[in-house]
């Protein structure tokens, strides 16, 4: 396997039921990653460009990680191809890096496949000396990811699931309500997952939390700050997730707008599946 080629698979493998870690050969990207920063890539040619956080990397041997579900036609790719195959394009690493510093302590909260997304966080939390309380989530016990991983740079872990088959039942919001309602008091927190799950988080923790971030997952097109896909609307300005984010304050979110926006091309989406699916290339 030649692996000194930039976005060569070098392992892919399934961590659940349609959630896959896949490590990939970028040491222009391992070099300059920080945690909360993501990557682009492209499966082929006539792809589209899409964006993965980079959920670890390895700055001497100049690997990245990606963790991604397959929601659809890129995804679905992705998962066809081989360890030793390249992918098209790479590129990152984009974005802002996370604010972390020294904030005293702090939660942070995962859902999904933002529970691996939210792991450079909290490690470059832990790192700063901050005391780490972890809240995942997921919605069964199968589709859980990165427990282990998470326990490693958390000071306390909970986890929750939405039909009680792992940990308390429940949202990762409804763990937090129950912290703070025992009087648990946190001086910073970050969540990243599914749109409605950072809103309902950003809802408990407001007036409770002073300082609480949200990486946004905008539907992003160029990524680099040109087409203006991934606008979002915070406090009243409206600013682009590539470039002056995918971190922001969730206070300031306009978050009806963002669910809104996520599903503009739903049709195009399906219809996009369905011609692969047609064409046999699926
Ligand atoms: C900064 C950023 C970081 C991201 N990091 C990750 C990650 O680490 N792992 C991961 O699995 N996904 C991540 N995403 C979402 C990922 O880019 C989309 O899931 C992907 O583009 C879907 O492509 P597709 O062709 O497979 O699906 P499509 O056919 O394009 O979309 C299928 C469905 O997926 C959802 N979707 C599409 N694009 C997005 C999007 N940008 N955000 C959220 N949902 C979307 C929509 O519901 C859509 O209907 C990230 C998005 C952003 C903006």
């Amino acid at each position: 396997m030649d692996i000194t080629q930039e976005g060569t698979i070098l392992e892919k493998k399934e961590l659940a039921t349609n959630i896959y870690e896949m490590k990939l050969y970028a040491p222009k990207i391992a070099g300059a990653v920080h945690a909360g920063q993501f990557m682009l890539l492209m499966v082929d040619e006539k792809g589209e460009r899409v964006p993965m956080t980079i959920v670890d990397w390895d700055k001497v041997r100049g690997w990245i990680d990606i963790v991604y579900q397959e929601v659809g036609t890129t995804t679905i790719k992705l998962t066809g191809l081989k360890d030793g195959e390249k992918l098209f394009y790479v590129a990152g690493p984009l974005g802002k890096p996370s604010r972390v510093g020294k904030f005293g302590k702090v939660v942070v909260i995962g859902g999904g496949v933002g529970v691996p997304a939210i792991y450079p966080i909290a490690r470059a939390l832990k790192l700063q000396g901050n005391y780490v309380v972890s809240i995942i989530g997921a919605k069964t016990s199968n589709a859980l990811v990165f427990e282990d991983r998470m326990k490693e740079v958390s000071d306390e872990l909970i986890v929750t699931t939405d039909d009680g088959t792992r940990g308390l039942k429940g949202f990762t919001s409804d763990a937090l309500r129950e912290l703070l309602s025992r009087g648990r008091r946190f001086d910073a927190m970050w969540s990243v997952g599914p749109t409605l799950m950072m809103k309902a988080c950003s809802d408990v923790a407001a007036g409770n939390i002073p300082n609480s971030f949200a990486s946004l997952n905008s539907l992003m097109v160029c990524g680099v700050g040109m087409c203006g896909a991934c606008r979002v609307t915070i406090k009243d300005k409206i600013l682009l997730t590539c470039v002056d984010g995918p971190e922001f304050i969730s206070y300031d979110v306009n978050w009806k707008e963002l669910a809104i926006r996520l599903k503009s091309y739903m049709r195009e989406e399906t219809v996009s599946l369905e011609m692969l699916r047609g064409a046999g290339k699926l």
